[in-house]
């Protein structure tokens, strides 16, 4: 017993709602999700346990999007310097941002891909002739590469990050503007829906859009600490970049217009952080049923002498579940109450534990990691455990609508939202627009509140009545207002 190490005498994590940057900064390391000691800034290993959380989370998105009639495409990782400087918006905005590569001389400068509209404009120019070949609705997953200067935080924020890119383009606006309504509704489906992570829909101000898009809509999610970290977000580009690359089509009647186009981009390795800080505790993460590498994860408690009865026993459990992600942690050198903290701090959903009790009367004691109840079972019922399963995640998804929806306060005064703010929570309120004109309150907000005019919802109009509660002038909309990462 004296090589057996006991989990519990390591130091414990750090309180969720008392120190939640501490709390984030020890469960991501010792969750075993990243290992950022190659300390090159901004760079970060995703270690196997994330990375298989990252894969099922991708798989989701994947087949959401294809569902949707999305093409998947591979991309090079670099764009040509000409290329990357065609649409002067979009230049202005990220050229501060980019990694320039080294080449060969008298060729083309080349920069690792911020982002990649200026890959499939190009390619829409030669792929799209007429009317015939649109909607063209093409995706990508991989890296995209920014030479951030700010503080970088594993995950949250990083020089290269994991995502999936979408890019279409269309032969009207309106048809790309209800792409950009589909966007939100995939977020719905896969984030929310799947991983349980609620989120508010945002038209951001126009001072705030993505560089060279007419709009954006992004989505905000609450962190633990009341900021707010932007989610996937949706572009309508317009013809800005088709005007650039001069990517054309004839329509039916044979006129040529520029191409509509629209972009879409889910950071997958940033919705884990929301799904590590929003389903997890103080002892460790909560990983939603469907996304978890292991979902059952079955602890035999056992002595030499009925070490064999016991294994073949769980054998017999792990074949009942052949539709799940199950396994048998045999491990010698490791105590069950070892193990038993070791799956709870990776979030595993469910333990089964068997010994020589369980053994005799045919049954299991089943764990479930989110109100850490256990329950003993017959194995005769263990077709109930379908349902358990099932309200696992719909469990974890309805706790994380209710933080949202207390976390939304109804505002009417300045002072109102200066307290709302400091509670961590979100402001909710009269303002006068989140074009041009109502700069000069969002800044207003920034320098005397501590934060930002998130936007206004994007998918339902809600009407304003009353004035601006910065400027009194009469308020167009009703915005969010919040900290952000
Ligand atoms: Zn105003």
């Amino acid at each position: 017993m004296a090589e057996k190490k006991e989990k519990s005498t390591e130091k414990g994590l750090s309180e969720k709602k008392e120190n939640f940057s501490e709390w984030y900064s020890q469960i991501i390391e010792r969750a075993e999700i990243v290992d950022t000691r190659l300390e090159m800034k901004g760079f970060i290993v995703v270690r196997p346990w994330g990375t298989l959380i990252i894969e099922k989370m991708y798989d989701f998105y994947e087949e959401e999007l294809q569902k949707k009639n999305h093409k998947p495409v591979i991309m090079p990782s670099v764009i040509s310097e000409a290329n990357l400087k065609k649409e002067s918006d979009h230049v202005q905005g990220f050229t501060p941002e980019v990694f320039w590569l080294k080449t060969e001389k008298g060729e083309d400068k080349l920069a690792l891909r911020p982002t990649s509209e200026t890959l499939f404009t190009p390619m829409f120019k030669l792929w799209i002739r007429s009317h015939r070949d649109l909607p063209l609705k093409l995706y990508q997953r991989g890296s995209v590469f920014r030479l951030d200067t700010k503080a970088t935080r594993p995950l949250i924020r990083g020089r290269e990050f994991q995502w999936i890119e979408s890019h279409n383009a269309f032969a009207t606006k309106k048809q790309a503007e209800n792409q950009v309504q589909e966007d939100i509704g995939i977020t719905e489906t896969i984030m929310h829906q799947k991983f349980g992570i609620p989120f508010l829909p945002l038209k951001r101000p126009t001072w705030d859009k993505f560089a060279g898009a007419e709009y954006t809509i992004g989505s905000d999610v609450i962190m633990p600490d009341g900021k707010l970290i932007q989610q996937p977000s949706t572009h309508l580009m317009g013809q800005k970049f088709s005007k650039a690359f001069d990517a054309k089509f004839k329509d039916e009647k044979g006129n040529e217009d520029y191409l509509w186009t629209t972009a879409y981009g889910p950071a997958i390795s940033r919705i884990l952080v929301s799904v590590i800080s929003t389903h997890g505790d103080d002892k460790g993460l909560v990983l939603p049923f469907c996304i978890s590498p292991i979902q059952i994860i079955i602890v035999p408690i056992y002595t030499k002498e009925n070490k064999e009865k016991i294994i073949a026993y769980a054998k017999r459990i792990k074949n009942k579940f052949k539709k799940y992600r199950v396994e048998i942690d045999e491990r010698d050198f490791y105590t069950p109450g070892w193990k038993f903290n070791e799956w709870e701090l990776k979030g595993v959903p469910f333990r089964i534990e068997i010994g020589e009790k369980e053994l005799k009367k045919d049954n299991l004691t089943l764990f479930l990691r989110d109100d850490r109840k256990k329950e003993l079972l017959s194995l005769r019922n263990i077709n109930k455990l379908d349902k358990y399963f099932e309200e696992f995640d719909n469990r974890l998804k309805k706790n994380a609508e209710k933080i949202l929806k207390n976390s939304i306060i109804n505002c009417k005064t300045k002072e109102e939202i200066k307290k709302v703010i400091k509670e961590g929570k979100i402001a909710k309120t009269n303002f006068c627009s989140i074009e041009k004109e109502g700069i000069k309150c969002a800044e207003y907000v920034e320098k005397e509140i501590n934060a930002d005019i998130r936007g206004i919802l994007a998918t339902k109009k809600e009407i304003s009545s009353g004035n601006c509660v910065i400027c009194n002038k009469p308020a167009k909309e009703i915005v969010y207002i919040g900290r952000s990462y």
